[in-house]
C-alpha cells in the first residue's frame, strides 16, 4: 500500500489547467463549484472539520464554519480530493481534525490510504509546486527562516504547518 503521488499530481494539474486563470491564493471554492460540488456550512460538532456526501453523483462538501479560514480552505481541498480520487469507493467521507496529522490508527489500512491521498491532493492543490518554486525564487526566500515560511503561508492562504510540510515534501528545504 502506497500513495501514488504522480497520479495525484496529474489529477491536480488537470484541475488547475482547467481554470480560467491561475492566481494566488488558489480559489478552492471556485474549483469545487467547477466540479459541480456544493460547499455548505454545517453544524458538524466539535472535532469534525468537514465531510463529503455524494448522492446520485452529486457531491456536497460540508464545512465547519467555526474553524479558522485556512483550515476551512484545507478541508475543502481535502474533500475535493476525496471526490476526485475516491468517489467510486464510498459516498460518505467524514473528516475529523486529524486530517492535518494524516491518519488515525483506528482506521482500516484502506481508509488510512484514502486519507493520506486526500491530504497529498489538498496540499498539491493549495500549494502547486511550480507556483511555490516561483515564489521562492522571486523573493529569494531563505526557507530556513520561519519568517519566509510565514510569508509564503500568507501568500497561499494556508497554515504555516501546511506550508512547512509542503516545502519539506518538495525537497525545497
Ligand atoms: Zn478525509
Amino acid at each position: 500500500m502506497s500513495v501514488n503521488i504522480k497520479l495525484i499530481n496529474s489529477r491536480v494539474n488537470a484541475i488547475l489547467k482547467s481554470l480560467p486563470e491561475l492566481k494566488l491564493p488558489i480559489d478552492v471554492k471556485a474549483i469545487a463549484k467547477s466540479l459541480g460540488l456544493n460547499v455548505m456550512e454545517y453544524d458538524l460538532g466539535d472535532g469534525v472539520s468537514g465531510l463529503l456526501a455524494i448522492q446520485e453523483g452529486v457531491g456536497t462538501i460540508g464545512i465547519n464554519p467555526t474553524e479558522a479560514p485556512v483550515r476551512i480552505r484545507y478541508t475543502i481541498a481535502h474533500e475535493i480530493g476525496h471526490f476526485d480520487l475516491h468517489r467510486d469507493k464510498s459516498d460518505l467521507f467524514v473528516d475529523k481534525q486529524m486530517i492535518y496529522r494524516s491518519v488515525s490508527s483506528g482506521d482500516t489500512p484502506e481508509k488510512q490510504q484514502m486519507e493520506q491521498e486526500a491530504n497529498v491532493f489538498a496540499s498539491a492543490l493549495l500549494m502547486p509546486s511550480n507556483l511555490l518554486r516561483k515564489e521562492v525564487e522571486k523573493a529569494k526566500l531563505d526557507l530556513a527562516s520561519g519568517d519566509a515560511i510565514e510569508a509564503l503561508a500568507r501568500k497561499f492562504d494556508v497554515s504555516t504547518t501546511a506550508m512547512a510540510i509542503r516545502i519539506s515534501s518538495l525537497g525545497l528545504i
